[in-house]
């Protein structure tokens, strides 16, 4: 028979893992597996991550060469809630293995390096409005305690120090547990993240009239960050940014 672990002696063997996996285990490039003392070596991210690519100002989907105007058809045809998007990278093989690695292997020291692409990303944005505090998407409860921190908020605590932008993490609250927006079809998936923040009531205060910036690791559809956008502007935000590791390219 199988004893489980006391749930108190879980969590610290978890912390543990995390603690080793970002501290002591040697260091290797997290795209090709050399060893160097970056999490990125130097040939994988110019060969990767070198080019900046147009794209909407919107929700920084790629523009096609011939497109003349800032933003995509689908932001034209439909405003989305939130003011704009600025990515590092497209998600897609191999550099999505930054975001897998991270989110699945809980390897956080990559957080601090997807800050630094989306420093650099910013930098290079034309007309980029810093906001006024960073928040993170929040995980709702049931899935933090599964993975033990949340992706977003490890990318936000360094990017909000390289801006010298304040971090609210306890701004906004997941006040529905969803399923994860992949395991959804993608027209239900709307419909998944109704109502699904809130604004945390002693946060309140601090939205009228501000520009907010939301941090995630990932952006597809955009769902989740648009129903977090849409509730930050009821609580009377005047702008929101996305700020997003990587951007799904549409299919
Ligand atoms: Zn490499
Ligand atoms: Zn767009």
């Amino acid at each position: 028979m199988r004893i489980a672990a006391p749930p108190r002696l879980e969590a610290a063997w978890q912390a543990l893992q995390l603690w080793l996996g970002a501290t002591v285990l040697p260091a290797q490039c997290a795209l090709c597996g050399t060893g160097c003392p970056q999490a990125l070596c130097a040939p994988c991210r110019a060969q990767y991550l070198g080019q900046a690519r147009r794209r909407c100002r919107q929700c920084a989907n790629p523009l096609a060469d011939i497109e003349v105007a800032p933003l995509c058809g689908r932001c034209l045809r439909q405003r989305p809630a939130y003011d704009a998007t600025v990515t590092a990278f497209d998600y897609a093989a191999p550099v999505d293995q930054l975001l897998l690695q991270l989110k699945f292997g809980a390897r956080l020291a990559l957080a601090p390096l997807l800050a630094e692409l989306l420093y650099v990303a910013i930098q290079q944005q034309q007309g980029w409005e810093a906001p006024q505090l960073l928040c993170p998407v929040p995980l709702g409860p049931a899935r933090l305690a599964e993975r033990g921190f949340n992706q977003a908020l490890e990318i936000a605590r360094p990017l909000a120090r390289l801006l010298d932008v304040p971090l609210q993490p306890r701004l906004a609250l997941r006040v529905r547990e969803t399923r994860a927006q992949s395991g959804v079809a993608p027209q239900e998936r709307q419909a998944n993240l109704a109502h699904a923040f809130a604004i945390a009531p002693d946060h309140g205060p601090l939205l009228p009239g501000c520009h907010v910036g939301i941090v995630d690791d990932v952006m597809s559809s955009g769902h989740t960050v648009n129903a977090l956008a849409a509730a930050c502007k009821r609580a009377g935000a005047a702008r929101v940014s996305i700020v997003v590791a990587a951007r799904t390219p549409p299919h």
